[in-house]
């Protein structure tokens, strides 16, 4: 099998009620990429999912797949196929029959048809499973027949929406793997759909970010954790420390920005002038007590242990500020009265603008 690249150019899609789920998006997906989109509920990732799968139409735009124009292609003529959280299994048929089902309307006989399910279901690690029925089988094992089911009709881009989101969190951490090896053997597209992030981390190769119907930020999942561009991505991609501010001086790729808690050096990647109002963000990772050139003065209100974690969680000034360190003995003390220094470098931390997008997500999306 192998996968075909995607694109989007301009695309935006209004629904007949007047709502404009998705606002003009380009964005080029790679051929055989792990492509997710993250987002929080009703930013629009089902609505450009189903365009792709075209199970509706852009009202503008085009979308392309392996080069070719999709306008007016229904689902059945695209090269695509498309898992739905709920998996739709045939209750009645026999695991095999369920993968095979697609093949016997293209007119591939019986023999052949179980040979290739077979196959399907080797890849999917359900080799011995064939013969069972999808009630006999786990979650887990359900969303792997799932999964083969949409590649017998070997399809060149996979569309997946949220389809972990029904199992527990053990084995949804284990289909994540499977998924991602799947992936990887088969060469196909995908497009993955979740609101998770550790989900979208783990698995992808690149990720977008979604809010309100706008691509914010396009990049590895390395890229969006620690080079966020949008105070939304920085918010909702892992947890994050705020504050308020305004800023003072600019120099060279970094600035100064004045808050009630004192003036803070960081990152400008959006290269904000004196005067802007900006926000300052730094994860609970990079603020180490008595270190780094941005200090903070602050009283400890909560310790919780995480296991490998310690999770302290102080307060300056009525701003909560978190702080992760590891759970190794070398955590520094803190005890609950004396006020404590907490530090963090300036490369660790970034500012962004609070206001609306200094620029469009499609001008974000052709980074
Ligand atoms: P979720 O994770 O909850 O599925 P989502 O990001 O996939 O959310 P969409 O299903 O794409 O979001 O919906 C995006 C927005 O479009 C939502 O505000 C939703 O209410 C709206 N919407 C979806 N379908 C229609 C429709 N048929 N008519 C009008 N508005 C719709």
């Amino acid at each position: 099998m192998r996968g075909k690249d995607v694109t989007l150019e301009g695309v935006s899609i209004t629904y007949p009620n007047g709502f404009t789920a998705v606002k003009p998006t380009s964005l080029r997906i790679e051929a055989g990429e792990f492509f997710s989109i993250l987002g929080p509920s009703g930013c629009g990732k089902t609505t450009i999912l189903r365009a792709v799968s075209g199970f509706n139409e852009p009202s503008e735009g085009r979308i392309l797949i392996g080069g070719e124009d999709m306008a007016g292609r229904g689902p059945n003529a695209r090269p695509t196929a498309l898992i739905f959280q709920n998996l739709a299994l045939f209750p009645l048929m026999p695991v095999w029959e369920n993968v095979a089902f697609g093949l016997e309307a293209r007119g591939i006989g019986k023999r052949e048809r179980r040979a290739r399910a077979q196959e399907l279901l080797e890849l999917v690690a359900l080799g011995d499973q064939g013969d069972k029925l999808p009630s006999e089988l786990s979650g887990g094992q359900r969303q792997r027949v799932a999964i083969a089911r949409a590649l017998a009709v070997e399809p060149a881009v996979l569309l997946l929406d949220e389809p972990l989101s029904a199992l527990d969190l053990k084995l949804r951490q284990h289909m994540r793997a499977e998924l991602r090896a799947i992936q990887k053997k088969t060469g196909v597209t995908f497009i993955y759909i979740t609101h998770d992030q550790g989900e979208a981390l783990t698995m992808s190769d690149r990720i977008a970010v979604m809010n309100n119907g706008v691509i914010e930020q396009v990049g590895t999942g390395d890229d969006v954790y620690s080079r966020p561009r949008t105070a939304f991505a920085a918010s909702f991609v892992g947890e994050i420390n705020r504050i308020d501010g305004r800023i003072e001086s600019v120099d060279n790729g970094t600035a100064t920005i004045a808050t009630d808690l004192g003036r803070f050096r960081a990152r400008n990647p959006e290269q904000l002038a004196p005067g802007a109002q900006a926000m300052l963000f730094v994860r609970p990772e990079a603020v180490i007590p008595e270190h780094g050139e941005n200090r903070i003065a602050a009283r400890l209100v909560r310790r919780d242990l995480e296991g490998a974690f310690l999770n302290l969680f102080f307060e300056a000034k009525g701003v909560e500020f978190a702080v992760h360190v590891t759970n190794d003995g070398a955590a520094p003390e803190v005890s609950g009265d004396a006020p404590v220094m907490l530090g963090f470098a300036a490369k660790q931390a970034v500012i962004l603008p609070t206001g609306p997008l200094a620029r469009t997500g499609q001008e974000l999306a052709a980074q």
